[in-house]
């Protein structure tokens, strides 16, 4: 008899808690958020024609946004039709502009009479960050990958010599492929050392081909990737030494996100 009305009242309280908890989690605006407010892009109109936001580096008219990479003369490939060719016998181009962390589309064919095989057949490259002259940078490949055999982390849509594609979505020589890339910078302590790698996730022609990969470094030819200290970048296309016909590049825009 004694213990009854103890209990009813501990239930009662519990009701009463439980009721008072019920209501704060059924409201709905709780979490909504209204700060700060997005700022409006308007999206390009179709076949992939550059958002409002975006820095233009190729519209099919000059080569105004680049410069040769060697010493930063005029870029002197070929623009015509629209498009711009590798002029192999000029050597690398690369933005006049420098950037960091960046949302980038950019259109590529490979001759429909590519000749050469492997790495020597319809090579180029996507450099994300020229850090140097050279071919110093990460490199994202860009070659025939359309049944070509080559080593998986040298194909198009490879991180070079660091990430094969998830899967190999090239097309036919003479088609007009797409990259869409999201590149993450990596950051620097003040001592030089890595305090975040860098990051890339990679669309080739619609298709996830690098999801958030993690790199080890900028791209060597021979020997392990490794990172250099640099805090913003141009942008480069690779005049590769191959001696298979030039490959063209067509609607190229970048839009920063720092
Ligand atoms: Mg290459």
């Amino acid at each position: 008899m004694k213990r009854f009305p103890s209990t009813a009242l501990t239930l009662f309280a519990l009701a009463i808690v439980g009721s008072s908890c019920a209501s704060a989690q059924d409201d709905p605006k709780a979490t909504e958020q209204w700060e700060p407010v997005p700022k409006v892009v308007t999206s390009g109109a179709k076949d992939n024609a550059p958002p409002s936001d975006a820095v233009v580096l190729f519209d099919g008219r000059d080569l105004a946004a680049w410069e040769a990479s060697k010493d930063h003369s005029p870029a002197r490939w070929k623009v015509h039709d629209g498009v711009v060719t590798v002029d192999k016998t000029t050597g690398n181009i690369q933005t006049r502009q420098r950037f960091r962390n960046y949302q980038l589309h950019l259109e590529w064919q490979v001759p429909k009479d590519i000749t050469g095989e492997g790495q020597g057949r319809g090579n180029s490259g996507l450099f994300l960050a020229s850090t140097g002259p050279g071919d110093e940078g990460y490199e994202v490949q860009i070659m025939d990958s359309f049944g070509n055999k080559t080593y998986v982390n040298g194909q198009a849509a490879s991180i070079y010599k660091q990430a094969a594609p998830l899967v190999n979505a090239a097309r036919r020589p003479g088609e007009w492929q797409s990259y869409d890339v999201v590149w993450t910078a990596p950051v620097f302590a003040a001592d030089g050392s890595v305090k975040l790698p860098a990051y890339v996730t990679l669309f080739h022609n619609g298709v996830l081909v690098q999801n958030h990969t993690e790199l080890a470094g900028e791209t060597f030819y021979i020997g392990k990737p490794k990172y250099k200290v640099y805090t913003d970048a141009p942008i480069k296309l690779q005049a590769h030494g191959d001696h298979s016909q030039p490959i063209s590049f067509r609607n190229i825009w970048v839009r920063p996100l720092d």
